[in-house]
């Protein structure tokens, strides 16, 4: 790599705002346990929290920062935050983000996602575009698009989307998707980098850690970064959050990159995109979101 990364350091969007190179992952935690987490993550360093409307727990990341400000002497600018328009909100993107900045106690996000592809993706896109040009959100992009997706939005955007959200680790290697992203300036966000915690014992992964002196954790979340992918390990555990941020003392060889890509197996954890049925599966959980 051309130069040596740090917690502090910021990969360039396209849209020319910074971005902390290393996210925390909020998913399936509220309430003051996840208050208490994003806490103790800005306490370790973390400056970026990614958060969506699905996870019900924007109040709490806002709590949270409010929390770092007052009593970390961090100021708003330091961080960056993410959240994500649900599905069952593309028919009044407007209000779906004015709901979210209300919860998070704050007057702009620094990214704003469509969280999954759906039918009204690109008409939603538009009005994306415009609360962007408002400062609602100061870049905007979107989580789970394929490449036939994104081919479709990059013909229609007049912003193009800064990220792509998706699910990425060295068991699930999507390099086609990663090199199209390079190829067309958009980052890739890469969540469940830890695969859930399942892959954390595998023997060939653990083998390569060891003679790193890391857990097989950190030898994940190098290998994103390696990859030039942003990863969003969430942790509620203050040793395992700070252990996830301790990735910047090391690299890892040409050769053992390639053999943590030869992990991959198109594991994904949580649902596959490119699979219909998964998009009917998710919308289940539409009725279930708190207005
Ligand atoms: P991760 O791959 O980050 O794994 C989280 C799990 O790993 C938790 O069970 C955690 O346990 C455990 N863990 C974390 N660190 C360690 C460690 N050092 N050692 C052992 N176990 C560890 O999964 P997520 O699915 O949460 O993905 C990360 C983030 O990506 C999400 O939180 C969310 O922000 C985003 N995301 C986005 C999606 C999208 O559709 N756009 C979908 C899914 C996730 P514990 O908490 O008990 O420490």
């Amino acid at each position: 790599m051309a130069r040596k990364l740090t917690l502090n350091s910021k990969w360039t969007l396209n849209s020319g705002h910074s971005i902390p190179i290393l996210g925390f992952g909020t998913y399936k935690m509220a309430g003051p346990q996840a208050k208490s987490a994003i806490f103790e993550a800005l306490k370790a360093g973390y400056r970026h929290i990614d958060t969506a409307t699905l996870y019900q727990n924007e109040a709490d990341v806002g709590g949270a920062i409010k929390r770092g400000i007052s009593e970390l002497g961090l100021s708003r600018d330091d961080l960056f935050v993410t959240t994500k328009l649900w599905n069952a909100d593309h028919g009044n993107p407007r209000k779906a983000l004015e709901r979210s900045l209300n919860r998070l106690g704050m007057p702009y996000v620094d990214l704003y996602l469509i969280h999954w592809p759906m039918p009204q993706s690109l008409s939603t896109w538009k009005t994306l575009e415009k609360l962007c040009s408002e400062g609602m959100c100061a870049s905007i992009g979107v989580s789970n698009f394929t490449i036939p997706d994104l081919e479709a939005l990059l013909q229609i955007s007049k912003i193009p989307p800064a990220v792509n959200q998706v699910e990425f680790s060295p068991f699930l290697f999507q390099k086609e998707l990663l090199d199209f992203c390079k190829r067309k300036n958009l980052l890739l966000e890469a969540y469940s980098p830890l695969t859930r915690g399942r892959m954390l014992g595998d023997a060939a992964l653990a083998d390569v850690a060891m003679r790193y002196g890391k857990s097989a954790a950190q030898m994940m979340l190098r290998w994103c970064l390696q990859h030039g992918a942003l990863p969003l390990p969430k942790s509620s555990h203050k040793e395992r959050i700070i252990e996830n941020s301790k990735l910047f003392d090391f690299s890892i060889s040409k050769r053992d990159m390639e053999k943590l890509d030869s992990l991959s197996k198109g594991l994904h954890t949580g649902w596959n995109p490119q699979d219909r049925i998964s998009k009917k599966a998710i919308d289940l959980f539409s009725p279930l979101l708190k207005r």
